[in-house]
């Protein structure tokens, strides 16, 4: 059985980025005859409120979209102990460690930064005694980063083609917990795709580069990872990124102004999926629906289309 899933941080309204990846994980696992579950990554429940995460399952219930299960959702605030879990795991082999380091000693000016315009962290903390531990332990509280090795990890994404990274050239060793004991989207994402089996993840190409990490997350801890499906980011027609403050472009407006079948279809239509901005329901496209039609490079929204 082919099984996608939605994973929104509801820290705000959907807007038609957020739909367009939910739109093509429908259509990716419904075209194999596969269903798609709902999880709310409200880790950081100060900036995910549940009023968020209920009207993203109320929108794509407006558009069509509802998920197959599971009811009610799976909410990552509410799954720390399992995390915690698969965090130990890691931690019991020693390849977790404290880092101590502040937000602007990581953004010092010579630290290399990764194609994303993150910085590659230079490992600053990595080989601290358990004395100097103890002493930085009384000044601040730590983060938690995992030990990555000097080694490639490749795969070949169903959208995109063929990807690499060398994790400790590329990435350096990532965050697993926030200083404040909330655990990294990198950690939680694994665990609940392979726990909710998961077998195809479908997201904006912006994720592309966490799949590495999240492949060797997935050996490491001896689960099974699913397919992954990178779908071009959304732009305005000035070619700015999308955002939830684009607030024309977010459900709430949207919902004002067309039914759920036109905002389907101009959508469709965005992404190389008809070849006009025709209402269409989202069955309707399941039968041609191909990964091949949608393209690869960023898509702007055509001016006057929404
Ligand atoms: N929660 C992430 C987001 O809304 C998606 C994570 C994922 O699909 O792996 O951008």
């Amino acid at each position: 059985m082919i099984t996608g899933r939605y994973a929104p941080s509801p820290s705000g309204r959907m807007h038609l980025g957020n739909l367009l990846c939910c739109l093509l994980a429908w259509l990716s696992a419904k075209s194999k005859g596969g269903q798609v579950l709902l999880r709310i990554e409200d880790l950081d429940t100060q900036r995910c409120p549940r009023h968020f995460a209920d009207a993203i399952v109320e929108d794509l219930a407006w558009l069509g979209l509802s998920a197959d299960g599971p009811e009610p959702p799976l909410y990552q605030s509410e799954r720390a102990e399992i995390y915690q879990y698969y965090y130990d795991k890691l931690a019991d082999r020693g390849l977790v460690y404290p880092c101590f380091c502040s937000r602007s000693q990581l953004h010092a000016a010579s630290a290399p930064h990764r194609s994303d315009g993150q910085v590659i962290y230079a490992g600053t903390c990595r080989h601290l005694t358990p004395a100097q531990v103890a002493e930085k332990r009384k000044i601040r509280a730590p983060a938690w980063r995992v030990r990555v090795p000097d080694e490639e990890i490749a795969f070949v994404d169903g959208h995109m083609g063929p990807y690499a990274e060398n994790l400790a050239r590329d990435c350096g060793d990532f965050y697993l917990r926030r200083a404040d004991g909330v655990f990294a989207y990198q950690l939680a994402v694994v665990v609940d795709d392979a726990l909710m089996g998961v077998t195809e993840v479908v997201r904006g190409a912006d994720l592309l580069s966490s799949t590495p990490r999240q492949l060797w997350l997935y050996r490491e801890l001896g689960l099974t990872p699913p397919a992954f499906y990178h779908l071009p980011l959304l732009l305005a027609a000035d070619g700015r990124r999308l955002s939830k403050r684009d607030g024309d472009q977010s459900l709430e407006h949207l919902r004002q102004k067309y039914a759920p079948e036109e905002v389907i279809g101009r959508l469709a239509f965005a992404c190389g999926l008809q070849d006009a901005p025709r209402p269409v329901r989202p069955e309707e496209l399941v039968s041609d629906f191909c990964w091949a039609r949608v393209p690869r490079q960023d898509l702007c929204l055509p001016e006057g289309l929404f």
